[in-house]
């Protein structure tokens, strides 16, 4: 490994003391440089024989390979590496705080504001791996580590991460099921994916954040609603349930339904993301780690943006979700965004739900291939 060195010198420099995490292929502990007092993080990988071993290093010399050519705030920091005996460390920056999974359950869900506090960073922190041609693969809640209670985080565990020239692509499968993007799942059919399954996995933990639980998950398995997590995946297949979504302003919704956008070519980048109104309209104040070039000029095309499309999916979500409506139907809103009327498709007739009058459609307003 590079910077690897065949010595026992872990021990000499560094104290170990409780385990922070563990991982499929880690231990994670707290570590003290002796010399200097300072904290740190060591991820130890045990050495094993055998073909796991074999693609355990290969993944260990990828992480290391990444983090060695990385250097962002919001990146976990590589320090230092150790070869041992019994093990390769990893000395990390200490994120004291632990997972921002953990915070999402105590807290049950985050509020807009924190949610935007975290994504600032993370939408950073990617547009930087992806500048230089690095595709995380694995971002999920548990890779999300908190520095402090102010919500300062770094992204961390780049065992799944790819350096990827400009034309090439990343085919394997891999990442965590209810975080991966749909081309990953259509990888059999060679399809080939690209920096866009981050894109997507931060939508999914932003609309974690937001709610408290996952867009897409076998839970939801019922007989009216017989797909699995690959098939919500694979058609894009999610909702705002009332009342956990009522309270989230239009903006937020339209930035998830970009990020979980199926077709990979309509999926929005992360750059857009960094440009989306849900940041750039927002009070400055609470977009800590935001550097000016971002903020700059950032209320141009997409703060004209007309969430009253998005409403009306959303109110339709509601509806259905109160009124045990079929996915026929469509609600379309007034100008002063409430619920109008609800046409029967299959009856082909109105039924009035609501006062005000407005214009009504059928059959259309389904997003990402099969929203309800
Ligand atoms: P996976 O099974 O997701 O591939 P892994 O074996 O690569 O995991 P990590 O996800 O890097 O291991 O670490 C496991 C856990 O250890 C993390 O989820 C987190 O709780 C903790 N951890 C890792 N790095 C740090 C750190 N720098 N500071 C504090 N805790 C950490």
């Amino acid at each position: 490994y590079p910077r690897t060195r065949n010595t026992s010198a872990f021990a000499q420099q560094y104290s170990i003391q409780e385990q922070l995490g563990k991982g499929h292929f880690a231990s994670v502990y707290l570590c003290i440089e002796k010399c200097t007092g300072m904290r740190y993080a060591v991820k130890k990988f045990e050495k094993r024989s055998g073909d796991k071993a074999r693609s355990q290093v290969d993944g260990l010399q990828q992480e290391i390979a990444v983090l060695m050519g990385v250097s962002h705030p919001s990146l976990l920091c590589l320090k230092d590496t150790f070869d041992e005996d019994d093990g390769v460390y990893l000395v990390l920056e200490l994120a004291p705080e632990g997972e921002l999974f953990n915070w999402i359950v105590m807290k049950q869900k985050l509020t807009e504001e924190e949610t935007r506090r975290v994504f600032v960073q993370l939408f950073q922190a990617v547009k930087y791996l992806h500048e230089r041609n690095i595709v995380h693969r694995d971002i999920k809640p548990e890779n999300i580590l908190l520095v402090d209670k102010n919500l300062t985080v770094k992204l961390a565990d780049f065992g799944l991460a790819k350096i990827i020239g400009e034309e090439s692509f990343t085919t394997t499968l891999c990442g965590t099921p209810s975080y991966v993007a749909p081309e990953i799942l259509k990888t059999s059919n060679h399809r080939r994916y690209t920096r866009a399954v981050d894109v997507w996995s931060l939508g999914v933990v932003l609309y974690i954040c937001l709610c408290g639980f996952p867009p897409f998950s076998d839970e939801l398995y019922t007989a009216e609603n017989p797909y699995t997590l690959a098939q919500q995946i694979l058609a894009g297949r999610f909702d705002y349930p009332s009342p956990y979504w009522d309270s989230v302003g239009d903006p937020a919704l339209d930035l998830i339904d970009r990020m979980l956008t199926v077709d990979v070519d309509e999926r929005i980048t992360i750059d857009e993301c960094l440009m989306h109104p849900w940041l750039t309209n927002s009070d400055p104040s609470s977009l800590v780690g935001r550097s000016v070039d971002s903020t700059d000029g950032l209320t141009g095309a997409m703060s004209h943006l007309d969430f009253s499309r998005r409403k009306a999916v959303r109110e339709r979500t509601l509806l259905s979700a109160i009124n045990d409506v079929k996915i026929t139907q469509v609600v379309e809103l007034g100008e002063d965004m409430s619920p109008v009327k609800i046409f029967e498709k299959n009856q082909g007739k109105a039924s009035h739900q609501a006062t005000a009058a407005a214009q009504m459609k059928t059959g259309s307003g389904k997003e990402n291939g099969g929203k309800k």
